[in-house]
């Protein structure tokens, strides 16, 4: 099985399980130990001593969304530049 955060192979631990941790709320599904003690532990901690709600989405999703929409104004905005320069070079 691979670590949904890090994708190496997920290691074995010392009580031979080989089904790795709880990645949530970094993100869904299994991780190594080295990225659970690294990050998702920390992350929880983080989100705890801040008084915040534990996220309900990963947040490897959201930061995926985030991307998508970036992606998406900017091919809007491209756009929107490419317009405003040809109504500009039609009109001078
Ligand atoms: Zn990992």
């Amino acid at each position: 099985m691979k670590c949904s955060i890090c994708t190496s192979k997920i290691d074995v631990q010392a009580n031979g399980y080989e089904g790795g941790h709880n990645a949530f709320p970094i993100s869904n599904g299994r991780c190594c130990t080295r990225c659970n003690d690294n990050e998702v532990i920390p992350m929880r901690i983080a989100i705890i001593s801040s008084g915040r709600a534990m996220p309900t989405q990963a947040l490897k999703d959201i930061l995926a969304e985030q991307r998508k929409a970036r992606a998406l104004a900017k091919v809007s905005l491209n756009h929107i530049t490419k317009q405003v320069n040809e109504e500009r070079k039609n009109n001078g």
